[in-house]
């Protein structure tokens, strides 16, 4: 395929078909996975030349390899963003955006619930000096009053990590430009083809590939877009230095699960729906957290921003006795008790623990919050696998 044929291709197509030079190997219809850790050079000038550019030769696979750029260049594409970087994880992509734009005596401003660990990154990073604060916020007016002079990045997911909470992301982002200062979503939960934030503003998109692109439980990576110039900065410092890139095996399996993306969201959405129907109705189930379950103004912001709804919700006993929880959990037989989501298979996991009632209060998280993934498995499996399960209460 022409690059010059994409221009005007859907995400669908990008999936399939984008990138992929068949006729450079064979008119195969998969691509290779170039399995190798360096590249050679006709003469020592060659090398020369092309070692000053690592970012644009083949030279070392920590760095750059045919595969893992072609998995890159779709989710670019999909984001509408300028260049994309893969990585080992979506915390080895995380971390590296971070360390690489942030510098001691900047400060890091969390919006709502992020993804436990990323948070723990943030806080981590005192000890090179830079701070890290949390705001709750409703609307974008809270989180500009938690800036402050020092602020380099808002960080934030829409819908938020657990209890699934929608900001006005084009407010954020405008908010964000008005005090020249970087915003990172993590966009995992949407996936590309369901929310853009490139194109309203946002200025990094990251991605655990590990959940919906890898799609079958069985490969960990990770993904960030932005401007060619955040990307040309992330890969300098963060890539290569510290060195999480993703192996072409693992790229490989991201391409191939790109490929059935639109199919299994599109699946999972209507079993979702009818998850949903049925916690909504149930005696037991005080509240439901997912765009599905959504009213007024969470209502408008799902509808403005999200092209589609995917499978991770949340949902609280209606109970004052937390250690029930683990009642419910255990007695579901089709979801799985596990971390992780975005695979094949239902999973079903609590916050509450038995000794984390101040940690969860801290992150507004009510401690009868039980976390649900609907997997690929038939609604009419799925529905009355929880429901019995809640009925046992
Ligand atoms: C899983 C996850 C991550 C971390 O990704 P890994 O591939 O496990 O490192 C980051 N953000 C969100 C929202 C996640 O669900």
């Amino acid at each position: 395929m022409r690059e010059h044929d994409m221009a005007s291709w859907s995400d669908a197509t990008i999936c399939e078909h984008a990138f992929e030079n068949n006729a450079e190997y064979f008119n195969a219809v998969a691509p290779p996975i170039i399995q190798t850790t360096l590249f050679t050079f006709p003469s020592h000038a060659d090398y020369v030349r092309a070692a000053a550019f690592e970012n644009d030769y083949h030279i070392y696979t920590r760095g750059l390899n045919p595969t893992t750029e072609i998995l890159g260049k779709k989710m670019a594409a999909l984001e509408r963003g300028e260049r994309a970087k893969a990585f080992s994880s979506g915390m080895g992509a995380i971390s590296a955006v971070l360390s690489s734009l942030l510098q001691s005596g900047d400060h890091v401003l969390l919006v709502n619930n992020v993804y436990g660990p990323t948070a723990a990154y943030c806080r981590a990073l005192a000890k090179f000096g830079i701070e890290t604060d949390t705001v709750f916020a409703d609307e974008a007016g809270q989180v500009e009053a938690a800036l402050k002079g020092n602020t380099k990045i808002i960080c934030y997911e829409s819908p938020s990590t657990q209890m699934m909470h929608m900001l006005d992301v084009d407010q954020i982002a405008a908010i964000a430009r008005k005090h020249g200062v970087l915003t990172m979503t993590d966009n995992t939960w949407a996936t590309p083809l369901y929310q853009k934030p490139l194109t309203r503003g946002i200025d990094i998109s990251v991605h655990s590939c590990t959940k919906y692109i890898g799609g079958h439980s069985d490969t960990v990576g990770g993904v960030v877009i932005s401007s060619a110039d955040i990307i040309d900065r992330v890969f300098t410092f963060g890539h290569q230095f510290h060195g999480a890139c993703l192996g072409p095996m693992e790229a490989w399996l991201l391409i191939r699960g790109l490929r059935t993306l639109q199919a299994r969201l599109a699946l999972q959405q209507t079993a979702t729906r009818a998850v949903v129907a049925m916690l909504e109705a149930h005696p037991k189930v005080r509240a439901v957290h997912h765009p599905f379950s959504f009213t007024g103004d969470q209502k408008r912001l799902a509808e403005k921003y999200l092209t589609g709804y995917t499978s991770l919700l949340s949902f609280e006993l209606d109970t004052r006795d937390p250690a029930l929880v683990s009642k419910v959990v255990d007695a579901c037989r089709l979801f799985r008790i596990g971390v992780s989501w975005g695979g094949h298979e239902s999973l079903i996991l609590p916050q509450y623990n038995g000794k984390n009632l101040d940690q969860l209060r801290a992150s507004h998280i009510p401690p009868e919050l039980i976390r649900v993934y609907v997997g690929l498995e038939s609604a009419d499996d799925l529905v009355p696998d929880l429901e019995a399960a809640l009925d046992g209460l």
